[in-house]
This record gives structure tokens, C-alpha cells and sequence, in this order.
């Protein structure tokens, strides 16, 4: 193997010290500590997980944190109106639903709802829009975490390949806006592309996010390249693996970011960066 670790663990824990430090000053100059809220509708067991880390994340950095449960059969009406009374709140500066809904609730009309400087999370159009339009204000977490990591390795990215698998509005889309903004040239694939691994072959950057385990090979890396796994696949002897073929590519790659332990702490760390980017806004208002 001859690839570096990126280390999500080792670089949220420095992001989640910045936050803190921030939040203590913040306190000391007599504000009150950022807040935020977790709406978990119904009890899909991977999404408490998720609730539970984050806001396990936001006690330790000295958030205030909130979770409102409500049940499986909540209707739309009643979530919406829970997002216009957290919309005002004054002491509420991130507000994260917790997807996915149950299916009598549609997700876009509920992302809508939430006031674009709460919109923590950064999946509300308005904000996914400042990112295309290289003007961002909350950027969605996991591809900002992504080139919170790139940027740990030192390398110029300026003019860079970078071949991104999966299309989805929460990784794959705005993880391109990122990587352009960045002055990449790009490379979007999606189930639909033909040639993959040719793509895969000629980039510096290959971001995968497809939800296959396994399914990015080692001889598709060329020598030297950045190898980003988003994925999160549980196996059915209950292990973890990524999108990635981990010893594979980490013989091609300079760079490699771990299954378990890689990008996934950098989304929790991300939505800490948010949530206190959120506070300063508000409290600038
Ligand atoms: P998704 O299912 O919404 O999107 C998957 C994408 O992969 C789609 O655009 C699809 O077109 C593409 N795809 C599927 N099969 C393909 C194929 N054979 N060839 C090329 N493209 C193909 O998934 P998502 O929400 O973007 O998540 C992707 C992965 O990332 C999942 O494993 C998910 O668990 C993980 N994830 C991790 C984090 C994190 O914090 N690390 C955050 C979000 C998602």
C-alpha cells in the first residue's frame, strides 16, 4: 500500500477544537451558545444513529441542542408548522430535519420551508444556488467536509481531473459545484454513463458516492491520484464498507480516505462549522 491516510477522525477533531474555542469566546463576550434543533420524524433506526452523533457533536463543542421527536404518521401540515415556529425562534440558528420522511411528506417542500440562514444542512435551493453561483453561504456538509479534507493534503487542486460517481442533490451535485468552485475540470458520472472506468482511469480526483460496495476498483485509479469514499454500506456480517475497493486503490493512489473513519466524521464536523457559521449570521443581524 502505498497510499497517505486521510484521517476524517484526526481532522474533525481539530474542526470540532476550532468550533469549541470559537464558542467559548463567543460565550466569554457575552453571547449565548449556537443552537440547534433535530427533527426526527418516525423511528428509522440509521437516522437515530445519525440524531444521536450529531447531537452528541453539539454538547461537546457547547452548542445548545434540541431534538423534537414525532411519530411515524405525523402529516406534512404539522411538520411545516413546527418549521415556522422554529423559523422564529430567536435562540434556533440551525434547524436539521432529519431525512429521509416518511412517505406521506415530500422532502423538497419541507427543505423549502426552513429559513435559508438556518438551513444548516445546506440543501435548500437558495443556498445550493449561492454554491453554483461561487457566492456560498451554508454549503451542504459532506462535500464540503470533502474539501475541508482536500485541502489537508497539501496538493493545488487548481486545474485539477476530477471524475465524481453519483449524481444525488446532497453528495454528488453539490460535491461538483465544490470541486468547480475550486477550479477543478469535472467529470459528473451517474448510472446512466458510459465508459466509467475510462473516466475513473484519466482522473487526479475520484469522489465516489453511489451506494455500491466495493464498486470503485483498484486498476480504474491512476498512479497518484486522490481517492474519496462518501459511501457508508453495511455489510450482512454488520461491517462497514465503502464505495471504494480499499486495498486496491490505495496501492495506486497518493491519497486515500478509510471506511469507516473518513468522511463521515467530516459531515458531523461540517454541520458544527454550519450551525456556528448560522449564529454569527444571525447574531450579525
Ligand atoms: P443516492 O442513492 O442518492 O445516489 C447514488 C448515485 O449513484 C446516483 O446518482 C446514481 O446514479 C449513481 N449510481 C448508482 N449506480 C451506479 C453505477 N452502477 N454506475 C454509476 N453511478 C451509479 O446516494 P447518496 O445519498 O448520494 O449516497 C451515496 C453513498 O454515500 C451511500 O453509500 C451513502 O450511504 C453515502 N453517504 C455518506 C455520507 C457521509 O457522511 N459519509 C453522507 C451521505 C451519503
Amino acid at each position: 500500500m502505498s497510499a497517505q491516510i486521510l484521517d476524517g477522525k484526526a481532522i474533525s477533531a481539530d474542526i470540532r477544537t476550532q468550533v469549541k474555542n470559537r464558542v467559548d469566546e463567543l460565550r466569554q463576550a457575552g453571547h449565548r451558545a449556537p443552537g440547534l434543533v433535530v427533527v426526527l420524524v418516525g423511528e428509522n433506526p440509521a437516522s437515530q444513529v445519525y440524531v444521536r452523533n450529531k447531537r452528541n457533536a453539539c454538547e461537546q463543542v457547547g452548542f445548545h441542542s434540541e431534538l423534537i421527536e414525532m411519530s411515524a404518521d405525523t402529516s406534512q401540515a404539522r411538520l411545516l408548522d413546527l418549521i415556522d415556529e422554529l423559523n422564529m425562534r430567536d435562540d434556533v440558528d440551525g434547524i436539521l430535519v432529519q431525512l429521509p420522511l416518511p412517505p406521506q411528506i415530500d422532502e423538497e417542500t419541507v427543505t423549502e420551508r426552513i429559513l435559508p440562514t438556518k438551513d444548516v444542512d445546506g440543501f435548500h435551493p437558495y443556498n445550493v444556488g449561492r454554491l453554483a453561483l461561487r457566492m456560498p453561504l451554508l454549503r451542504p456538509c459532506t462535500p464540503k467536509g470533502v474539501m475541508t479534507m482536500l485541502s489537508r493534503t497539501g496538493v493545488d487542486l487548481v486545474g485539477k481531473d476530477a471524475v465524481i460517481i453519483g449524481q444525488s442533490n446532497i453528495v454528488g451535485r453539490p460535491m461538483a459545484l465544490e470541486l468547480l468552485m475550486a477550479r477543478c475540470t469535472i467529470t459528473v458520472c451517474h448510472s446512466k454513463t458510459r465508459d466509467l472506468e475510462d473516466k475513473v482511469r484519466n482522473a487526479d480526483i475520484v469522489v465516489a458516492a453511489v451506494g455500491v460496495p466495493r464498486f470503485v476498483k483498484g486498476d480504474w485509479i491512476k498512479p497518484g491520484a486522490i481517492v474519496i469514499d462518501v459511501g457508508i454500506n453495511r455489510l450482512e456480517d454488520g461491517t462497514l464498507c465503502g464505495d471504494v475497493d480499499y486495498e486496491g486503490c490505495a496501492a495506486k493512489a497518493d491519497w486515500i480516505t478509510p471506511v469507516p473513519g473518513g468522511v463521515g466524521p467530516m459531515t458531523v464536523a461540517t454541520l458544527l462549522e454550519n450551525t456556528l457559521q448560522a449564529a454569527q449570521l444571525h447574531a450579525a443581524d
